[in-house]
């Protein structure tokens, strides 16, 4: 069954705000562009970078790429939910289209990190859902950051120290997914993101439904 038909999204609810997290080489971008495609009160959360731009990304698609200045101008001017520096680099999340989801009452996926995770706790915690991906060994990861193409043994190396370094976080989330097999982990993710929307706590508007249920007198 589809975990999406058994909502009632004219029904005013609390919007999602679910984080995504796991090592790059667990499948985490493939599980996010799945669960959007399949999911449209879901949209992405655009991050700003000054990560230099990769081949294939799209400038305000996969992210915003800012200099340093602009990043630190963004800061200081508190646009962002929240920032850190991951591997050298500064990733923040903007403000605004979080304000705009939660308002709207729909939900918002984020690809960041467990620093990320922690400061959007104390603001949204009663909106965050987080979830974090293994993979199914260091065998597997290896793997498929080498079928990945050309990066030499040195890259992968760096890349599996990385990746142990944000697993070792894996503790801090409420939810947490092998990811050894895509199907059934994007299955996982969709129920997981049904049943938070069915928290009797997440959807104020059940109150009036309710009372036309059965009338003010119970
Ligand atoms: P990449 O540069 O490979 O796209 O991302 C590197 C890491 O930064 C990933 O673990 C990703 O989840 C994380 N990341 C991306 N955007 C943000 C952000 O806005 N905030 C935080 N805290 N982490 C981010």
């Amino acid at each position: 069954m589809d975990p999406v038909s058994t909502e009632h999204p004219q029904r005013e609810r609390r919007g999602l705000l679910i984080v995504l997290s796991s090592p790059s080489g667990a499948g985490k971008s493939t599980i996010a562009r799945k669960l959007l495609e399949a999911d449209p009160q879901v949209s992405m959360s655009v991050s700003v970078t000054t990560r230099p731009q990769r081949p294939g990304e799209a400038d305000h698609v996969d992210y915003h790429f800012v200099d340093q200045a602009e990043f630190d101008r963004m800061k200081e001017s508190g646009e962002f939910v929240e920032w850190a520096t991951v591997f050298g680099y500064c990733y923040g999340t903007p403000k605004s289209p979080v304000k705009h989801a939660l308002k709207q009452g729909s939900d918002i996926l984020f690809d960041i990190d467990w620093q990320g995770a922690r400061q959007l706790e104390p603001d949204f915690g009663e909106h965050l859902v987080t979830i974090f991906l293994l993979p199914p060994s260091m065998q597997e990861l290896e793997r498929r950051l080498r079928s990945r193409g050309t990066d030499t043994a040195d890259v992968v190396a760096e890349r599996m120290r990385r990746a142990a370094e944000e697993i070792s976080h894996w503790a801090e989330y409420e939810y947490v997914l092998v990811n050894d097999d895509m199907d059934e982990c994007l299955a996982r993710v969709r129920a997981i993101v049904a049943a938070e929307r069915s928290k009797r706590t997440g959807q104020p508007g059940l109150v009036s439904f309710v009372r036309d249920l059965i009338g003010p007198a119970h």
